[in-house]
């Protein structure tokens, strides 16, 4: 069952069963399908539709979300938590904070086991359809979070921005480290090894920022894929959502 989703929550919530659509767009573009353009042919679509009935009975998405107040900001870093975090031009990108949130998300181990035996028995094209599902799983279940955070934080007159992750935008992956230590991740069982990888591998972890003056959209419209309708905040018109 999951809990009420509060983005200032200095306890860690932690949200399971959640109705999660696998975007097909992500799926292909893990398959190297970069652009609109690229049509993939009739037997991709074929195993892409195989590998997606078994991605959807296997996913099991769970996260776990806490927060933190914001104690110090400047150009390139955040101190919240005790943690101080070294990421490149986030006071312009953000702007003025209240808090940071820190959340972890996976799909579980199911989609592995399965991979590790596709790949055993030489199903090569299959397992590596499924690899893809598993991916845009995984990245469909952030975004499905980053939504949902926008969601739950509008009540309270405050913004959520865009997630950015270890290991992106110039953020050193050394600092997955530091977000674990804000959000552990054993409530849903991902655990962090010492060269900063996740297990279950699909599984991601991201930052958010949270404030009344908190600027959104740096990367992506959020309100793209988000399914709350009627939304007075909405920016962009809903394309597609990654809610069931
Ligand atoms: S439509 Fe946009 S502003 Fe409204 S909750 Fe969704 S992401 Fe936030």
């Amino acid at each position: 069952m999951s809990e009420a989703l509060r983005v200032r929550s200095p306890d860690a919530i932690v949200l399971r069963d959640l109705p999660l659509r696998i975007d097909r767009d992500e799926v292909l573009r893990f398959q190297g399908y970069k652009t609109r353009a690229d049509v993939p042919t009739s037997s991709v679509l074929a195993l892409f539709d195989e590998a997606l009935a078994w991605g959807e009975r296997l996913v099991a998405p769970r996260v776990v979300y806490r927060a933190a107040r914001v104690t110090d900001q400047s150009a390139d870093v955040i101190e919240a938590g005790g943690e101080r975090l070294h990421i490149p031009e986030i006071a312009r990108l953000w702007g003025r904070l209240d808090a940071v949130g820190a959340g972890i998300c996976t799909i579980g181990e199911p989609v592995e086991e399965e991979l590790r035996a596709l790949f055993e028995a030489r199903e090569f094209p299959l397992a590596m359809m499924l690899d893809s599902v598993g991916s845009a799983a995984a990245e469909s279940l952030a975004e499905y979070a980053n939504d949902l955070l926008c969601q739950a934080a509008l009540p309270d007159g405050l913004k959520v921005t865009n997630r950015v992750s270890p290991g992106y935008a110039g953020w050193d992956t050394a600092e997955q480290a530091a977000l674990f230590r804000l959000c552990p991740g054993e409530p849903i069982g991902v655990t962090l090894n010492q060269a900063c990888f996740m297990t279950p591998t699909k599984s991601i972890s991201f930052l958010v920022g949270v404030g009344a003056a908190a600027r959104v959209d740096h990367y992506f419209a959020q309100c793209r894929r988000c399914w709350m309708r009627d939304c007075a905040y909405r920016r962009v018109p809903a394309e597609r959502t990654v809610h069931r």
